[in-house]
């Protein structure tokens, strides 16, 4: 992939604090640092630390720490999302000037005829009355090609409805704060876990609403637990060794169906051999699929 990629290359890894590092979030962040390094671009990581009451106290410094351990570390300063309230306020400010968001006081019941979507016009609540701020969602298919899926499609009114940019309790929602931070960061591509792939069409259409780029995207295969759920820092997932970082390193490249290493001995060495034989083709495509029985 070296050919079409320059060192203008940006990725990031964007975990929400809500948890330590476990094998699910290794293999994003593994698959997006190979990327990175094997398109000889820059590698960021960006604190998603927007939702308060679900974070986990230090967290986000062990996640930082665990990353070091297993040799992956950030090119450029950490960026918080707890520090950037005014970068989502202005771009909320664009989106009701342009008569894009909309101020909500639908409630989760008010909403269960529709599967929960937003649909219909609603009465624009009171002044005093606790409000979302919604973006009203046009009848519109966006498209785009994933760089391991292909092309995916999504009727934007029809499978996601007007959506959450902030929420009634103040808190900015991560469509909106992932558009500012990835345009703000100058990211070329996104790169993470397939659960996010239907959140990339409207991603794509607030960029533009924005006036934004759009980066290129690919979206990585989900680790899951013996139940066929995404192995969540919720989960009683296994933790990572710090102090034994191979045996995890190997078993995320062999997850993302690159060549293991075997002679490697250190972290360096397993890396640099990675990026030297990293191929994007051999990454699964993302359909559930186990946790390597022998990972960490
Ligand atoms: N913060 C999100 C998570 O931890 C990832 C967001 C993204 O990569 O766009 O699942």
């Amino acid at each position: 992939m070296r050919e079409d990629m320059s060192s203008s290359y940006r990725g990031r890894f964007a975990p929400s604090p809500t948890g330590d590092l476990h094998f699910g979030s290794l293999v994003a962040a593994l698959g997006s640092w190979l990327r990175a390094r094997a398109a000889g671009g820059s590698w960021l990581v960006r604190i998603e630390d927007l939702d308060p009451p679900r974070e986990v106290a230090g967290a986000a410094d062990r996640i930082l720490a665990m990353l070091a351990a297993h040799g992956m570390r950030p090119d450029e300063p950490v960026l918080c999302q707890s520090q950037r309230a005014s970068r989502y306020d202005a771009a909320l400010e664009q989106l009701i000037a342009r008569g894009i968001a909309f101020p909500c006081a639908c409630s989760r019941r008010q909403l269960e005829a529709s599967s929960g979507l937003h649909r219909a016009a609603c009465p624009r609540p009171e002044a005093t009355v606790a409000h979302a701020w919604r973006a009203r969602v046009p009848e519109l298919a966006v498209e785009f090609d994933d760089a391991r899926i292909g092309r995916y499609r999504q009727e934007l009114r029809r499978e996601v409805g007007d959506f959450v940019l902030k929420r009634n309790d103040g808190l900015h929602a991560y469509q909106l704060a992932v558009v500012v931070d990835d345009a703000a960061q100058g990211i070329s591509e996104v790169v993470r876990g397939a659960d996010l792939l239907d959140s990339t069409p409207r991603q794509i259409w607030l960029q533009r609403q924005l006036g934004l780029p759009t980066p290129r995207y690919l979206h990585l295969p989900l680790v899951l637990d013996e139940h066929g759920r995404k192995l969540g820092k919720s989960l009683a997932s296994q933790p990572l060794r710090a102090d034994d970082p191979l045996p995890a390193l190997r078993a995320a490249l062999r997850f993302l169906g690159q060549p293991d290493p075997t002679h490697c001995g250190d972290v360096t060495a397993l890396l640099q051999s990675a990026v030297a034989k990293f191929s994007v083709d051999s990454i699964p495509l993302p359909i559930p699929s186990r946790m390597p029985e022998d990972n960490v």
